[in-house]
């Protein structure tokens, strides 16, 4: 039961909205129990019984009022009965109708009233919801989405969001509005016939019990679903991203045939899903109905005898009453199940709220402001999979002084993007520890060590926006001088200014509308802007024809001056003046020194340079 109940904790915060909801609802389901209460003894008053008799009674009533539901039910024949003496039949028929719409408008306002307070408190647990998982999303390590899909996260802000929304809907109502409604009824028909009433709640569990069994079952299978729809996402996600490269091998038709396959086979779950959903409200109305043509039998028995212990009037009421319970019960069940797959969902949330953060920051993390000193790696090692021997760094030993630039090479898989990405600390090191201006990286504020360093990447990640916005990314007080400005000593201006909207233009998707060079010039920019003390230059130049690498090498010129910087580069001519070449085999430090020292050596340095036929 705590589980059923554990999407309810998102409604903190709008438990205002909440109670009003609620009051809302019981106002609600008092005037639907009323407006059918009002019908059965007025047939009887205009049919049978003889008003004058109620009339009498009202007059002859103690003249203290006291509200039970004797006198009240008293004072209401005898308000009626008075009705019809003066006004006749008709006309008190009208009186009845008049009264009954009344009452029904109240009702379906009500009603309404507790939707619309219901309405900020369904789509602010969706907001609260998606912004808790984007801001989580955005602090995860980057170590996680290695592990995690991205398609899959993507479903659970979306589709496992919806469920709880759904859930939490159902939960209020479930809790609420529906046994309210069962209660009034069932107290009327305690006052009715306590005896029948017995057999009632005798039978009523047993259809708790099976709809119970179904959502369990439900319950798992919807977990499943909700995971194939995360695989559904991945594909999707992967085929956005890869669209020219499946065109180019003219991978269309697998990729298709892959997606109907998961596509397939949440059919089959989701079908799954809605058949155990649908089965718990036809099981209980099955299940109360026969206890209701009990109570038939029952009654019109006791009817039958006629010693007075249930007048038939008396018993139709009593009918018309448990048969209203009928609906309140299959909306429970259904809403039970609903709250299961809600539930489901809720796991699933959880599992990416609850994940743990493994880049830390220390309570008493110092800040840091400016880099004076050098950055220093000692005795450093690191695995992706813990656990296992597999370093992917080993023993790592290299100071990088203030103003110098350290050019890391070697074969690719050799370990140098993963010992660059030690720096801003997107991934921990296992053993030694990397230093700056001697204090640990791991005893400062993650935000502040990673302001001081800038990067640029082999892909360079740009995003839907301007080509103002990407270059002062992250950056809010930068103004269109400081960013063009940026753009210059990048070489990146007079290609912008030539941009249909200039610094305004959209550079769309991943910035899809430029050039490899382009893209990469925005990059550098964007590192200029910033003004890091510490440079990252990850393949920079990697992905470019000749022509635009001696633009963008000459923009990575003017950014590295007056910079400490770490520069990987696979084409050597552009590190040759490096203060320091570091030669990385197998995450191990092979060669150092500079590059006619490296020459002179004759080693695997000499074999890289001969190999790209460089001297
Ligand atoms: P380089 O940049 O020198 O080409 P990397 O530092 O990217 O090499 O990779 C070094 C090794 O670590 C490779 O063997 C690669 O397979 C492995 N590796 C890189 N990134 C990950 C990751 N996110 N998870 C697991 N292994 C990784
Ligand atoms: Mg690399």
């Amino acid at each position: 039961m705590g589980k059923l109940f554990s999407v309810l904790k998102y409604i903190k915060g709008y438990w205002g909205y909440a109670s009003l909801n609620i009051a809302f609802n019981v106002l609600f389901s008092l005037f639907s129990v009323v407006s059918i209460a009002l019908v059965m003894p007025f047939m009887d008053l205009l049919f049978q019984k003889d008003p004058q008799f109620y009339v009498d009674a009202m007059k002859n009533a103690p003249t203290h009022f006291e509200l039970s539901g004797e006198s009240l039910k008293n004072y209401f024949y005898g308000l009626m009965s008075s009705y019809i003496l003066q006004f006749g039949k008709s006309t008190a028929v009208v009186f009845i109708c008049i009264t009954i719409f009344i009452l029904t408008f109240f009702k379906n306002l009500f009603r309404y009233l507790a939707m619309y307070f219901l309405a900020p408190i369904r789509n602010g647990v969706v907001r609260d919801l998606r912004n808790k998982l984007m801001k989580k999303s955005l602090n995860l390590p980057l170590s996680y989405y290695s592990d995690e899909r991205k398609g899959d996260i993507m479903s659970r802000m979306t589709s496992d969001v919806q469920e709880i929304e759904w859930s939490i809907m159902q939960t209020l109502e479930l809790i609420f509005r529906e046994p309210l409604i069962i209660i009034f009824y069932l107290i009327m028909m305690v006052k009715i016939s306590g005896y029948l009433t017995l057999y009632v709640l005798l039978f009523l569990p047993i259809a708790g019990l099976t709809v119970g069994i179904i959502g369990k079952s439900l319950k798992r299978t919807s977990i499943r679903s909700k995971e194939i729809l995360g695989n559904l996402f991945n594909i999707m996600e992967e085929t956005l991203g890869g669209l020219k490269i499946i065109k180019a091998f003219t991978g269309e038709s697998y990729v298709q045939k892959k997606f109907e396959e998961v596509n397939q086979s949440f059919f089959k779950q989701a079908v799954r899903v809605y058949r155990k959903t649908d089965l718990a409200s036809p099981i209980s109305e099955t299940v109360v109905v026969g206890v209701l043509m009990l109570i038939l039998f029952m009654g019109c028995n006791m009817v039958f005898k006629g010693d007075g212990v249930l007048t038939a009037a008396a018993f139709i009421t009593y009918f018309a009453a448990a048969s209203q319970i009928v609906p309140p019960i299959k909306q429970i069940t259904q809403a039970y199940n609903n709250i299961q797959k809600g539930v489901a969902s809720e796991e699933r949330i959880s599992k990416i709220l609850d994940a743990e953060l493994v880049i830390h920051e220390k309570a008493n993390a110092k800040p840091i402001s400016e880099f004076n000193s050098q950055i220093e790696f000692k005795n450093v090692s690191f695995a992706y999979r813990k656990g296992d021997s597999g370093y992917v760094l080993k023993d790592i030993n290299l100071v990088i002084p203030k103003g110098k630039t350290i050019a890391l090479v070697g074969q690719s898989g050799s370990g140098k993007t993963t010992l660059a990405d030690m720096v801003p600390r997107f991934y921990d090191v296992d053993q030694g520890e990397l230093l700056i201006d001697s204090v640990n990286t791991k005893d400062l504020k993650i935000k502040e060590l990673r302001g001081l360093i800038g990067m640029v990447s082999q892909e360079s990640i740009l995003f839907n926006d301007t080509v103002f916005n990407n270059i002062a990314f992250g950056i809010t007080t930068a103004s269109e001088e400081n960013v063009i400005q940026a753009a210059k000593i990048a070489n990146a201006h007079d290609f912008i200014v030539a941009l249909p909207e200039g610094y305004h233009t959209n550079i769309g998707d991943r910035g899809g509308k430029l050039s490899g060079g382009q893209r990469q010039r925005l990059s550098i920019a964007r590192a200029v802007l910033k003004n890091p003390p510490i440079l990252i230059l990850d393949e920079a130049t990697s992905a470019l024809d000749t022509e635009s690498e001696k633009l963008v090498q000459d923009a990575l010129s003017n950014l590295m001056q007056n910079r400490t910087s770490i520069v990987i580069a696979h084409r050597l001519s552009t590190i040759a003046n490096a203060d320091e070449i570091v030669v990385l085999q197998h995450g191990e430090i092979a060669e150092r020194g500079n590059h006619a020292e490296l020459i002179a050596k004759n080693g695997i340095y000499k074999k890289l340079c001969d190999m790209q036929s460089f001297k």
